[in-house]
């Protein structure tokens, strides 16, 4: 089983500090089903080439089913066929591919990279290339999962035998993706989609699957047209977990969906009257917070899929609106969501999307009068934290900011969202009302602010609303 990728960004060889491997090297990983071998076909300025080939070891791949099985219930004799044993799992790409992705790539695959944090926070050229990849549905459903991503699709289906074309297709396919992507994006793409294009898992789905698959497809699943196909296949047609993930993934949408749609970031489901959803209110809040300061020229900081942008092109006082966002996924989300290609000229020039990482200062984001991070924070990793407080307070300095964020005491409101769990695979933390107000503190006495919090969403006088929210006012 093979997977490579490439890139022509430059210099290409910086494909190394990202996976973690060093190009002059093969490397090698012992895996619960065998091998798992990286090494560079090609490696120079120009283009470099990374390939992940598994080694599967059949006995090692019987043993670890039969390890996954026991897990489930006891085994069962019908178990101990030839067919365990002798089948096309060595050969085929597929969820064991996946596997041995997230265990080789494993901190490309979080976004992280050591020696380059920012070339990691970059869409850069990328080709990937599976060429035996089995694939329920062929070409026409790795084609409806990979576009919609930003992907383009050159999937061929693999002959039964070139001899005899008369046998037709394999259940093979020979996919390329060519696009512009971020490393973790891409691989996390890849570790959800191979599995869902082979859609026959090879171990036993444990609850925890559904945070997994949550996790990786922070930021793009969410809204991806395809969901439900990808969910139901990822998690192994297992109706009730497949259930609690589309509704995880209905609360993550900006919702201009029906209210019951919005899941556990909603008032509960038994309310009778269900009012407008807390990420409508939010959106409300956060409107109404820019409008009270006079705010013409505003940055919506981490626009995500552009719900808020649309709220405020609506509303004529905004001149200039700018939203940004490390994923270009999210922003071409966003982009599609604004229809901002068919947008008369007069609207067209009031928006602009711009790809950007807030953890860097950014010249482009200096000298407006307002800036919203409404949902944003949490999903930094602490340590990245002070960056994007420069960044945002030190650097851009706009006269306004307004943040939100989760309210942690309010989880226990949520039913269906396990003790000390976050709304959100991606969140990267949650604050407690105390900790907010210390943050904002922090930040007032360091970059020269003032503040004012309040909730928003229905206020619980023991935990307090859902979501708590800062307006920053420049000194
Ligand atoms: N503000 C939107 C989206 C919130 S989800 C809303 O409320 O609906 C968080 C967003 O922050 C995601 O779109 C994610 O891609 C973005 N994000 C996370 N880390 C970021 C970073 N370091 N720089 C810029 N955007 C980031």
């Amino acid at each position: 089983m093979l997977l490579t990728l490439t890139t022509t960004h430059q210099p290409a060889t910086d494909l190394g500090h990202l996976l973690v491997k060093h190009p002059d090297r093969a490397h090698a990983f012992e895996v619960p089903v065998g091998t798992a071998y990286v090494f560079y076909p090609e490696a120079g300025e120009q283009r470099c080439t990374a390939a992940l080939l598994l080694d599967v070891d059949p006995l090692k791949l019987t043993a670890a089913r039969g390890r996954g099985r026991g897990r489930q219930s006891a085994s069962t004799p019908e178990s101990f066929t030839l067919g365990r044993y002798v089948n096309d799992r060595p050969y085929a790409a597929s969820s064991l591919l996946a596997s041995a992705l997230s265990r080789v790539y494993r901190s490309a695959l979080r976004g992280e990279s050591r020696d380059r944090p920012e070339l990691a926070a970059t869409a850069i050229p990328l080709e990937v290339r599976v060429p035996v990849l089995r694939c329920r549905g062929g070409v026409a459903v790795a084609t409806r999962l990979f576009t919609p991503l930003g992907w383009e699709v050159t999937a061929t289906a693999v002959a039964l035998d070139e001899q005899h074309p008369q046998w037709g297709d394999s259940r093979y396919v020979d996919l390329t993706l060519t696009g512009t992507s971020r490393v973790a994006e891409a691989l996390n793409h890849l570790y959800v989609l191979l599995p869902v294009l082979d859609d026959a898992k090879h171990y036993w789905v444990a609850p925890d699957e559904v945070d997994k698959l949550l996790r990786a497809g922070a930021g793009w699943l969410a809204e991806h047209p395809e969901r439900a196909l990808i969910v139901r296949r990822y998690l192994a047609h297992r109706r009730a977990l497949a259930g609690q993930a589309l509704e995880r993934l209905a609360a993550q949408r900006p919702t201009d969906e029906p209210v019951a749609d919005d899941g556990i970031d909603d008032a509960p489901a038994r309310d009778p009257a269900p009012r407008a959803s807390l990420a409508a209110r939010r959106r409300e809040a956060v409107h109404a917070a820019l409008v009270d300061a006079g705010a013409q020229r505003v940055l919506d900081l981490g626009c995500g899929g552009g719900a808020l942008l649309a709220t405020l092109i609506g509303d004529r006082r905004f001149t200039e609106i700018v939203g940004t966002d490390v994923s270009t996924q999210a922003l071409a989300l966003a982009a599609r969501r604004l229809r901002l290609d068919r947008l008369p000229e007069r609207q067209r020039h009031r928006v602009t999307l711009h790809q950007s990482a807030l953890t860097y200062r950014d010249e482009r984001l200096r000298g407006y009068d307002a800036a919203v991070l409404m949902e944003v924070v949490e999903h930094l990793d602490p340590p990245r934290l002070p960056a994007l407080e420069d960044s945002v307070f030190g650097h851009a300095r706009p006269v306004t900011v307004v943040v939100t964020t989760p309210n942690v005491e309010h989880n226990v409101r949520y039913e269906g969202l396990a003790p000390g769990a976050f709304r959100h695979a991606d969140h990267r933390f949650e604050w407690t009302r105390a900790e907010f107000a210390g943050w904002v503190d922090r930040i007032c006495a360091t970059y020269g602010y003032s503040a004012a919090l309040r909730g928003v969403g229905d206020d619980d006088p023991e935990v307090g609303a859902p979501t708590q929210l800062a307006v920053f006012t420049r000194i």
